[in-house]
């Protein structure tokens, strides 16, 4: 499926007629009434109107999976909650790079929630990966907006086909988690629009999502919860939203601005105190009724939306098939980052059939036998069935073809480790015995990062492995005849100062409750990696802009590395990558060629999100297996823009499944916003004309089939200010000429061949204070309504 930003119609939101009921209803309620839909009722339910039938309905997280809690309620994972698929995260999910996949799983998604009477399942979320060292990351798609867009609107239009709602979240700028409650992300606009915004846009625009949740954090000075240029102006007036804005649980300062802003439902329950103040505030002519209508139409929409038909239809689902979604979406979002020759052929995938009680596959970690599959906080689901990559491995291979060791410990003791008096071990020993079993064998290391790494609620402090496992990795590939690394975490961690020591490396992610069984698929070739990364992997962390100023401090952040982020930013420092962003391997190879694309692109009078050109070429699978490439269309202005830009930026992309030899041709369609950059002064997108660069490739980092294509675009006309220099007013269509006719002495000092450079940079206001001006300052303000009139 190919995907390319807000090109497709605008998304239907709530039923016409549905509104229309709600609006009656509203008009039916006191000011009480409508104050106390403004916050939930408990920890997962929002109030009914009983005496106007309208009912409570249940919310409940998210995002790849549903946490319903029966007994003890949470935001943080700590309390039990009903068995539900935990499919893999979305670590794992934006690496599939499909979003046809991804409306699947939302699917399945829709169907768990629909059956256990939710109306909206909390998720997905879809902040950029600013840092490999999030601690929610997991949670997340990517560290590039455009694939993060696809990925989220593909899961909400899966999940909303079964008649529940999506809480698209964390609206913005939630790029980590330290000091998330306060810290305040300092963001340039054009930053915002580009990098941090697109995504929650284009879910918005193309999915309408029923709900969006705002996150904790300040941006700018205002928090999200009560910021309404967030809430109001960028989400409803311009892209459209017709949902309701739900706080993150307990995201809410002040009850009053936030309503204001735009902030319709508080969560959770707030007993009531904040609906008093909102009462209060309407009587005291403090805060205008009609805004509390607003919040109370859009909570009565939601609950009468929740009572459709498609989801009370849904009672039951199908635990074993959804079982079998995820451990494909596992083995889809498994990204092969190495896989070397060893004896004439590729390490991966191994060959079943030789291994046997003399020469069994060794699998060593204790991650192969206790699963790291999710991670912690408020995502956390409690699977219905738990399949270890140990019992998936041993049940392909038979019991005697198989040792297991378990290497290392985990930072927490698990029952099985205290049952086999593995934790009585030390680490030299677990490692002494991993190497006497993988003696000239092949060996298979389950590495990964501890759970207690990554959670919501605090970041990672490094992007490292833990050492004892590095150190049992090299000395297993010192003796073993092949060494395999499996990883389980849930964002980047460092690879190139190991990975030489391995013969394949397989990064599984955080995948879910059958993880285990696709990580036996794919390493015994029942199915082939299909993944790509979602998000660079660097040599050093260094070399990422952003971690200049990640987490920042005295509760500031300030994103001084502005659009450079991921790739985007190792691109600009010309910083060498481990993995580069959308790459990946896969057991058969592919060839790209034939590219096919406009020699110029006319996009005068497009408007934005309108496809402006299309870019073919043709894909082939070279190999002697089944599998799946992702084309990649990378834009950029190689040096010649006159803004500062990335130097390529993803613009669209298409995974495509094919046979031994065969070929197809992909056409990757090139929006008008793909091209476009946020220009601050004219407050709209534009398009900078002249020679453009497009590469068509495997990932970011693939230069071998640039092509240029001249694009042809309306001239951008920066507004002149009062500050504006003599050489902006010189450039200025209108304004050149009225300079000349009101002020000629001060146009020809731009002329001075000495002089002129200097006078062309000093404020047209500062020229005219000179005593030789013929034009009086206070002139000037006039001069500048007319010239941008
Ligand atoms: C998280 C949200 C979650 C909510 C409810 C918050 O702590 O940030 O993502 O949906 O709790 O559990």
């Amino acid at each position: 499926m190919t995907a390319t930003p807000a090109h497709r119609p605008a998304a239907p939101g709530p039923d016409p007629a549905l509104v229309e009921r709600a609006r009656d209803l509203v008009a039916a309620m006191t000011l009480e009434e409508k104050a106390s839909l403004c916050s939930g009722r408990n920890f997962w339910s929002t109030k009914p109107v009983d005496r106007l039938a309208v009912p409570s309905i249940t919310v409940t997280d998210g995002p790849h999976g549903l946490r319903l809690q029966v007994a003890e309620a949470d935001h943080l994972g700590i309390n039990e909650s009903v068995p539900a698929t935990c499919f893999p995260t979305a670590a794992t999910l934006g690496s599939t790079w499909d979003p046809e996949l991804l409306e699947q799983v939302g699917a399945a998604l829709g169907i768990e929630t629909a059956a256990n009477d939710v109306a909206v399942l909390l998720g997905p979320g879809t902040n950029i990966k600013r840092s490999p060292l999030c601690g929610r990351n997991f949670e997340y798609f990517s560290e590039d907006p455009l694939l993060s867009g696809a990925a989220s609107t593909a899961l909400i239009n899966g999940i909303q086909s079964k008649g529940v709602g999506t809480s698209l979240k964390h609206y913005a700028a939630n790029n980590q988690e330290t000091d998330r409650m306060r810290v305040d992300a300092q963001i340039d606009e054009r930053t915002l629009r580009e990098i941090y915004l697109p995504a929650f846009e284009a879910a918005v625009r193309d999915a309408q999502p029923w709900t969006i949740m705002c996150s904790y954090n300040r941006i700018n000075g205002v928090y999200a919860s009560q910021n309404p240029w967030l809430l109001t102006q960028v989400l409803r007036d311009e892209w459209g939203f017709e949902g309701l804005v739900v706080s993150d649980w307990g995201a809410v300062d002040q009850r009053i601005l936030a309503v204001a802003a735009g902030l319709d439902l508080e969560m959770p329950a707030s007993g009531g105190r904040t609906d008093a103040q909102i009462v209060e505030a309407v009587r005291a002519g403090e805060l205008d009724e009609a805004v509390v209508d607003l919040a109370a139409l859009r909570a009565v929409v939601l609950a009468l939306r929740a009572q459709n038909e498609v989801a009370a239809a849904i009672t039951t689902f199908d635990a074993e098939a959804h079982n079998a979604l995820a451990r494909k979406v596992a083995s889809e979002g498994a990204v092969l980052l190495r896989n070397e020759d060893k004896q004439g052929a590729p390490t991966l995938p191994l060959d079943a059939a030789t291994f046997n009680a003399d020469n069994p596959l060794v699998v060593i970690g204790e991650f192969a036998r206790t699963p790291r599959y999710q991670g912690a906080g408020s995502s956390q689901i409690n699977p219905t069935i738990l399949t270890s990559a140990l019992d998936a491995l041993t049940d392909a291979l038979g019991d005697g073809a198989l040792l297991f060791t378990p290497g290392f410990h985990l930072a927490e003791a698990t029952a099985t480790q205290e049952a086999d008096g593995t934790s009585a071990r030390s680490a030299a020993d677990l490692i002494e015995a991993a190497v006497a079993a993988a003696k000239d064998r092949t060996a298979v290391l389950f590495l990964g990062l501890p759970a207690k790494d990554e959670s919501e609620g605090y970041d990672r402090v490094h992007m490292e492995v833990p050492a004892t496992q590095i150190d049992l990795l090299r000395a297993v590939a010192e003796v073993a005849s092949r060494t395999v690394v499996v990883l389980a975490n849930g964002s980047a961690v460092t690879v190139e100062h190991w990975e030489d020591v391995t013969d394949a490396l397989l990064e599984c992610w955080l995948g879910g409750q059958a993880s285990g069984g696709a990580v036996a698929d794919l390493l015994l070739g029942v199915s082939a990696p299909g993944g790509r990364l979602a998000e660079s992997i660097p040599v050093d962390i260094a070399h990422l802009p952003a971690q200049l100023n990640f987490p920042g401090g005295g509760s500031v952040v300030r994103y001084g590395e502005g659009i450079f982020v991921g790739y985007r930013g190792m691109d600009a420092m010309k910083a060498p990558t481990a993995h580069p962003f959308g790459s990946g391997l896969t057991y058969t190879t592919f060839t790209i060629d034939e590219v096919d694309a406009p020699a110029s692109i006319d996009v005068c009078g497009s408007a934005d999100g309108d496809v402006v050109g299309a870019v073919r070429a043709r894909v082939t699978n070279t190999g002697t297996r089944e599998g799946a490439e992702v084309v990649q269309l990378y834009v950029g202005r190689a040096g010649q823009s006159e803004i500062e830009r990335a130097p390529r930026a993803l613009a669209a992309f298409e995974k495509v499944r094919l046979a031994p030899g065969e070929s197809r041709v992909v056409e990757l369609p090139l929006t008008r916003r793909c091209l476009s950059h946020w220009d601050v002064a004219n407050g709209a997108w534009m398009v900078e004309g002249g020679a453009w660069t497009l590469w068509v490739g495997e990932h970011s980092r693939d230069d071998s089939r640039a092509v240029e294509v001249e694009v042809i675009a309306e001239v951008i006309v920066p507004p002149l200010t009062v500050d504006s220099t003599l050489g902006e007013w010189l450039e200025h269509p209108r304004g050149c000429a009225m300079i000349h006719e009101v002020a000629p002495g001060i146009a020809a000092m731009a002329e001075d061949p000495g002089l002129g450079e200097i006078m062309k940079g000093i404020p047209l206001v500062r020229l005219a204070v000179f005593p030789s001006s013929t034009l009086p300052v206070t002139d000037i303000p006039a001069l500048v309504e007319r010239a941008n009139s």
